[in-house]
């Protein structure tokens, strides 16, 4: 078998695999998450940059557009706040009245899989109404503000925004008696997985492209035209978007040019972060 193909359908397999692997070996230990958790993300991210320079998907999105130094700052403070959250749920964790509907009997994997499924439904929601109400989009438009589609841009999102997306899926589960090692698990190979979703690397979910958002599908969701790209919102699974109607695919792939806003936008940090307080314009 080439190399080629061999990295087209086995890297995110192996890759995704591995993180699951370690993520839930550590989460049956009931051990903090931190600095594990985040480390292992990071690696997983890293081993998503090296694979889009042996085998990009667009040679262009390698190359910087004034935004390598802002997207790595936005990946550092998400993984913080990723982890700072992680770290909030182990210490409070005993502490609030929570249901006993919990599965705690089930083995960890299907736990993982349980709460991942809640905190997808609560992303895809959020992802929703962040498209369609306008306060929330301003904050959800650095998203979609990159010019390239590579690794770092599943963390290239305001931390308000951030909080948004994942805050009531994360209350329901945690109100639901979900165990915070499973949680922050979930959180682990989210991270990992967005990078895989975002990466400008030449990769195949095959048949399974349809029901997780891998990279195929998730492309056309960051079209330049605002009414284009209302498609392909799910984080994880695509199921949400096929049962809500909102899935799109098609055999030909995204052009270089064809992903971003149709606006200026701050190339800045801070600008960027203050953006969704000043910009007055309306997408719909
Ligand atoms: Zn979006």
């Amino acid at each position: 078998m080439r190399l080629h193909t061999l990295l087209r359908y086995g890297a995110y397999p192996v890759i995704f695999g591995g993180v699951a692997t370690f993520v839930l070996a550590w989460s049956t230990f009931d051990r903090s998450p931190w600095p594990a958790f985040a480390l292992v993300a990071l690696a997983g991210l890293f081993a998503v940059a090296v694979l889009e320079r042996v085998q990009p998907f667009e040679p262009d999105w390698n190359h910087d557009h004034k935004d390598t130094v802002t997207d790595a700052v936005h990946v550092l403070v998400n993984l913080l706040l990723m982890s700072a959250t992680a770290y909030l749920l182990h210490g409070v964790a005993g502490r609030l009245p929570t249901m006993t509907v919990w599965p705690q009997s089930w083995p960890i994997a299907l736990q993982v899989l349980l709460a991942g499924a809640i905190l997808d439904v609560g992303l895809y929601a959020m992802h929703r109404m962040s498209h369609h109400v306008h306060w929330m989009w301003r904050l959800h438009a650095i998203h979609h503000s990159a010019e390239r589609l590579y690794w770092m841009n599943g963390e290239r999102r305001h931390p308000l925004s951030a909080l948004l997306l994942a805050g009531p899926g994360l209350v329901a589960a945690v109100l639901l008696g979900a165990p915070a090692a499973v949680i922050s698990a979930w959180l682990t190979l989210l991270t990992v997985h967005l990078g895989f979703q975002h990466a400008n690397f030449d990769y195949s979910l095959g048949p399974l492209r349809r029901w997780i958002g891998g990279a195929e599908l998730h492309r056309w969701h960051h079209r330049r035209d605002y009414a284009d790209a209302q498609v392909n919102f799910g984080e994880f699974w695509l199921i949400w978007d096929w049962l809500c109607g909102t899935r799109f695919d098609r055999p030909m792939p995204v052009q270089a040019d064809d992903v971003g806003l149709d606006e200026p936008f701050p190339h800045a940090y801070t600008a960027q972060l203050f953006w969704p307080f000043a910009s007055r314009r309306r997408h719909f």
